[in-house]
């Protein structure tokens, strides 16, 4: 499948990215994760991404569609993707459609998970996330701790709050998604492949995409 997935910072984008990888073999392309990763290696994009992430700012534009024309076009894309982060703004959407016009590659649909924002802030303010970046998994310290207080179950690094996870910067993320990202569902939905699913639980999220992607 080839999905957009659309919501707030804490809708779950990522845990339902990562549910859905394991149906069709499909790979979750976050660009949070490979930002984070970048900053962690220290790389070029990665010293230019790294003070608008901790600040809870956008990654100029240029530097996303770099990445993203890159890795759309490596070869575990060809059974699918779930784009988890991306795009973030509506000049991002327009190259993206541009891109995957010369790439020849159609889209199923988007899907907007749509939260309450009293439940992304209560998951936000408890959301850890492992230290090493080749790992980066996630734990809630109310509902999925790791087994080990602070210690990565998968690959034993420190499970830490993220730069951007302290109130202020999550408070901004929120902002800015409700500026500059929220308008995708509006140019999505005029593109005919929208769906919204209002859902607190990524089992539900799941379910609404594959009776949708059975139809
Ligand atoms: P969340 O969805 O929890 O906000 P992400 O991991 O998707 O977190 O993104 C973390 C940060 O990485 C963002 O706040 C932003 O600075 C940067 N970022 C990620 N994806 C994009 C994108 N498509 N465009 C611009 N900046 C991005
Ligand atoms: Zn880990």
């Amino acid at each position: 499948m080839k999905l957009i997935l659309l919501g707030a910072p804490g809708a779950g984008k990522g845990t339902v990215a990562k549910l859905l990888t394991k149906m069709d073999g499909s790979v979750q392309i976050s660009t949070g994760d490979i930002l984070r990763g970048a900053v962690q290696a220290g790389s070029d994009l990665g010293k230019q991404a790294q003070a608008f992430m901790n600040a809870g700012d956008l990654v100029p534009d240029e530097l996303i569609m770099g990445i993203m024309e890159t890795r759309l076009q490596e070869p575990d894309c060809e059974k699918g993707f779930l784009l988890d982060g991306f795009p973030r703004t509506i000049p991002q959407a327009e190259a993206l459609k541009v891109l995957l016009g010369k790439i020849g590659i159609e889209l199923d649909m988007a899907v907007n998970i749509d939260v309450p924002r009293d439940v992304i802030l209560d998951r936000l303010t408890t959301r850890r996330t492992c230290s090493n970046g080749d790992c980066q998994a996630i734990y809630n310290i109310k509902s999925s701790p790791p087994k080990q207080e602070g210690v990565c179950d998968k690959c034993g690094s420190p499970v830490i709050q993220r730069e951007d996870e302290t109130e202020e910067a999550i408070s901004h993320r929120l902002e800015t998604y409700n500026e500059k990202t929220a308008p995708l569902i509006g140019f999505y939905d005029n593109e005919g492949i929208l769906i919204t699913v209002t859902a607190t639980s990524s089992e539900a999220v799941i379910a609404a995409i594959t009776e949708k992607l059975g139809q």
